[in-house]
């Protein structure tokens, strides 16, 4: 009888930590949260220097803890949060701490190998994860796979290719996958040849034509490092050979990735250019929530266009295929020597194309290393840090 049915469980409201609510990620994830309050309790949220917002962030969701990882500004957030119940914290052992408080999701949406301590601690305390920070997964790939499964928790992507991909995979089917085929859009540059590329400023390097996100992945969009990092991404997070990931060029960024199988069938999926949808599938997972995004607009016809990366114009496609291949190492070198050079182009000491001149050396230079733990991970990010910093600059 339906009175009998203990329907508890469903209406629980799922307890969710956001590591990186301040950024554009986890700027999006609120607004969701916030569209549906009901659905979630807050636990943790942390943030690396945006106190003032981290304290908005926190009175509005009813958080019970923020972490604060720059140590200057615990003072200036307790005292934004003084007379609440929210407890704070600071430092980057914090953020891993509250990594490890027990909910039902974590969303993973701080920017660089930085979050992955905190991510790894997160699996370890039997958190599920939706992962936006690919950098941890390029870094530490199998590790983070292999406890995946050894503490049984969901890791669910946040990225949109890979998210698609996710919702296009038929889990009884998987040895009957030919190639999963990651969308990209080509980002700001997509037309310029490689003469034009070598001016590119800072600014226009971080203005997305289809997507707002923060500093580091739109220029990691402008170089296709970010297509190559989520070539790595896809290839640990689906446990596939780098030669059954392919890449297309695809500007209209509507169709977020595909699968296809042994029997020519291409199963893709869609939606508007809108982090919500894919931040939406991870939260409401195995079910699914309303946003309120665009949907797409069929009413003048769809423009969707196809064609091959030219690897010449962007070298990160080719560079990738290399470490992939070399595995090891090569992929936390990749990433490291990556975020090394966007920093300094940000800082304006390098020029747009000294990016992937400085990741080609940095891995050159540094060979390949056996990766056995995270202290290797570390150690090698370490010294592949130091590498990439003192390459000087030739555009
Ligand atoms: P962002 O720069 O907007 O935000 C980064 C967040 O991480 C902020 O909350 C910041 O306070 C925090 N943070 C930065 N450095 C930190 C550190 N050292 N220690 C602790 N916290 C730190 O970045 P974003 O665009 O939201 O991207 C976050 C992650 O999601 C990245 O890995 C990115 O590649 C991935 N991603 C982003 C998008 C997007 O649309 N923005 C799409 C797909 C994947
Ligand atoms: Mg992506």
């Amino acid at each position: 009888m339906l009175y009998e049915l203990d329907l508890s469980p469903e209406l629980k409201p799922k307890s969710i930590s956001i590591l990186g609510s301040t950024g554009s990620v986890g700027k999006s994830t609120i607004d969701l949260i916030l569209s549906q309050p009901e659905s979630f309790e807050i636990n943790v949220l942390t943030a690396n220097s945006n106190y003032k917002l981290l304290a908005e962030q926190a009175i509005k969701l009813n958080a019970q803890h923020v972490v604060i990882g720059n140590d200057n500004y615990y003072a200036k957030l307790k005292k934004e949060l003084a007379g609440t119940n929210i407890s704070v914290a600071s430092g980057y052992q914090a953020i891993i701490d509250g990594a490890s408080i027990k909910v039902d999701l974590l969303i993973s949406a701080i920017v660089g190998i930085a979050g992955l301590k905190a991510s790894m601690q997160a699996i370890k305390s039997g958190n599920s994860i939706a992962l936006a920070n690919k950098e941890s997964m390029v870094c530490a790939g199998r590790l983070m796979t292999n406890e995946a499964k050894k503490y049984n928790i969901d890791l669910l992507p946040i990225d949109s290719e890979h998210n698609a991909i996710f919702q296009s995979l038929e889990k009884a089917n998987i040895e009957s996958v030919k190639r999963l085929i990651l969308t990209a859009s080509g980002g700001p540059f997509l037309r310029q040849n490689r003469d034009e590329l070598k001016d590119i400023t800072v600014e226009q390097a971080i203005a997305h034509p289809n997507w707002s996100m923060g500093r580091k992945i739109s220029v990691d969009s402008a170089t296709m490092m970010n297509k190559a990092l989520e070539v790595i991404e896809a290839s640990y997070l689906f446990d596939m050979k780098q030669d059954k990931i392919d890449v297309l060029m695809h500007p209209q960024s509507i169709v977020h990735s595909c699968v296809e199988y042994i029997d020519g069938s291409i199963i893709s999926q869609m939606g508007a250019s809108d982090m919500r949808t894919p931040i939406a599938y991870a939260l409401s997972y195995p079910n699914r929530m309303k946003t309120s995004g665009n949907s797409l607009d069929f009413s003048n016809g769809l423009n969707l266009t196809f064609e091959q990366p030219d690897i010449n114009r962007f070298p990160a496609l080719r560079i990738v295929r290399e470490v992939l291949k070399n595995g090891q190492g090569q992929p936390t070198i990749f990433n490291t020597a990556n975020e090394i050079a966007v920093d300094r182009f940000l800082n304006k000491e390098i020029a747009f194309l000294d990016i992937e001149m400085i990741v080609e050396k940095t891995l050159d230079i540094m060979g390949n290393k056996q990766i056995n733990n995270l202290d290797d991970v570390y150690n090698l990010d370490i010294e592949t840090r130091v590498i990439a910093s003192e390459i000087k600059g030739i555009n």
